[in-house]
């Protein structure tokens, strides 16, 4: 969404773009495509390639992008992650031109392209099995060797080929490959698999196709046949780029995008696989593909980042050719942002100390009147009641404070937020000494203003204990220990390398009482806590409960700096 205040980003594929515009390469038009496969949920990595692909559509007069299931591996894929896919990019804003498209709609060409290159002598059927092929294969520094069945003629070829179609063969008996150069120094130049067989049930074209095409022959005939004309992928697939290349020279077709590569996002602290995120769901390391501590798009939403803050971060991250992975700091600023320019405040005190305050009587209830936002006029004005007793924060007193602890210790005064100066007179406490209340006095002179001659410098937030709601709060840390997520993703066991503070609970969390009509999904800034959502899973108006989306400052990189 370019708008006046926020131009258009610039990277090296827009000027690619706006080259090819002033040259007229592509008849003056671009299209592109977010091409995802269905065997998982979108990640954070996924949103990069999402508001690069959809964002030049937004930018660019005319251009449109296709959204458009990978989808030619059927036994790792489903309609739930066709469906949250599709979900997750709607909630990004963006919106596909057309109809969704899979490349399974294409199966009829790509296997009449198959046929075309086996009659030009450009494709063969291979009997060798999967590990036989790997082994002939070479390596970087030998060349391959000839599968003895390459030279089989164009009729044996189209005969095998159509019956593997039939269905006449088992899973791996044969497969098509691309006839180009055993010896290259490419190795995915060497004879690549182009189809399988496979009897397995296919989420759209159920029980009609037992051969599949490979992604390297599937996805330049798919990118084709849409018009795509700039094909942005991750840098992984460069050397790709000639296989993508010789498929669309060496076929009938008129059409032939331009592939360019840019740097997958990487995130410190976290995986980007959908493998490994599948392995922390099917484990049960986590709470489904949408617990908040997974990079995944609908956990990153469930923990309470807007849309708009990933976008941000999409924007500030840019795009480049260089991998490097990004600090899970810079994320967090984009929501911490977002939230403090857009939650309402509101009080919630996540480990109550009780608060008696002798000198306000037993039944009154005083209502304070708070504004929403100190910037935001518009999120209005809300109604707090003060009575005799009240919940503060534990770590807000101190019997035994250290040197300038400017909160509550026995005998001091400190000012409750929005309301009046308190002192503690007396310390409470059970056989074992636990303190179980404070007892207080107020100062009735002190609402709105300071007491004169005392400067009292605490400012603590705090609920009415007679009048608020019992709410759970969920603390989220870092899913990983390790910040490298290569050190994450070859870990002999992902178990190992998990941080096992990622989550705590907090229950009987006392919330002042205008958060008990809060809805799913609902940001407020906890005063002096942080930003909070509500779940959108675990929720009930019965029971409230609320997802710590990121702290009020970056406490790692404070960490991370006192250990420099
Ligand atoms: P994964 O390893 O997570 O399964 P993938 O590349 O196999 O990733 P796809 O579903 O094939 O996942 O990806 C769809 C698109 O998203 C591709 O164009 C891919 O390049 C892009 N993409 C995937 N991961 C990232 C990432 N970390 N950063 C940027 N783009 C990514
Ligand atoms: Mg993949």
């Amino acid at each position: 969404m370019t708008t006046p205040e926020k131009p258009a980003p610039v990277n090296f594929i827009r000027h690619i773009i706006n080259q090819d515009l002033e040259t007229n390469k592509h008849g003056g038009r671009v299209a592109t495509r977010f091409p995802p496969e269905p065997n998982g949920y979108l990640h954070i990595g996924h949103a990069k390639s999402i508001c690069l692909n959809f964002g030049i559509a937004e930018d660019y007069p005319n251009a449109t992008c296709n959204m458009r299931f990978d989808d030619t591996n059927p036994t790792k894929e489903d309609i739930d992650y066709v469906n949250s896919i599709l979900a997750d990019v709607h909630w990004l804003g963006f919106e596909w031109a057309g109809d969704v498209k899979y490349t399974s709609d294409y199966f009829d060409q790509l296997y009449d392209y198959a046929v075309e290159l086996i009659n030009k002598g450009k494709a063969y059927v291979c009997s060798l099995s999967a590990e036989e092929i790997r082994r002939t294969r070479g390596t970087l520094t030998e060349p391959g060797i000839d599968s003895p069945y390459r030279n089989r003629s164009v009729k044996e070829n189209l005969d095998l080929f159509t019956r593997m179609r039939a269905g006449e063969f088992k899973d791996g008996e044969h497969v098509l490959r691309a006839k180009i150069d055993m010896a290259s120094p490419n190795i995915n130049m060497r004879d690549p698999v182009m189809y399988r067989i496979l009897h397995a049930s296919h989420h759209q074209t159920a029980d009609k196709w037992c051969i599949y095409p490979m992604y390297d022959y599937s996805h330049p005939i798919a990118d084709a046949l849409e018009g795509i004309t700039h094909s942005l992928c991750t840098l992984e697939f460069e050397d790709h780029r000639p296989l993508y290349d010789w498929t669309l020279d060496n076929i009938t077709i008129d059409c032939h995008p331009q592939q360019i590569e840019f740097a997958r996002l990487s995130l410190e602290h976290t995986v980007m696989s959908k493998r490994k995120l599948n392995e922390l769901v099917t484990r049960k390391f986590v709470d489904g593909w949408d617990d908040p501590r997974m990079p995944t798009i609908a956990g990153i939403r469930r923990r309470g980042y807007t849309p708009e803050s990933i976008r941000d971060f999409c924007d500030r991250i840019g795009i480049t050719k260089v991998d490097t992975v990004i600090e899970m700091g810079v994320l967090e600023n984009c929501i911490r942002e977002d939230l403090d320019a857009n939650a309402p405040r509101a009080m919630c005190v996540l480990n109550p100390l009780k608060v008696v305050i002798e000198s306000v009587p037993a039944d009154k209830t005083e209502m304070l009147v708070f504004i929403n936002h100190p910037k935001t006029e518009t999120l209005g004005k809300r109604e707090i009641p003060f009575t005799r007793e009240i919940y503060i924060d534990r770590s807000d007193f101190e019997e035994n404070p250290p040197k300038d602890y400017k909160r509550l210790i026995p005998g001091g005064e400190v000012r409750l937020r929005g309301a009046y100066v308190i002192k503690c007179e007396q310390v409470v406490k059970d056989n074992d000494g636990n303190i179980i209340e404070l007892r207080c006095r107020h100062d009735e002179k002190t609402l709105g203003k300071n007491p004169e001659g005392r400067k009292v410098k605490g400012v603590i937030h705090w609920v009415s204990a007679t009048d608020c709601v019992d709410v759970e709060v969920r603390l989220y840390d870092r899913l990983f220990r390790a910040d490298d997520p290569l050190v994450i993703s070859k870990s002999a066991d992902i178990k190992d390398q998990l941080n096992p503070d990622s989550l705590v609970i907090m229950e009987h969390c006392k919330a002042e009482k205008s958060l008990g009509t809060a809805k799913a999904g609902d940001t407020f800034q906890f005063e002096r806590e942080g930003y909070f959502c509500v779940d959108n899973r675990h929720s009930t108006a019965e029971r409230l409960v609320f997802n710590r989306t990121v702290t009020l400052r970056d406490t790692w990189a404070k960490i991370q700096e006192k250990q420099a």
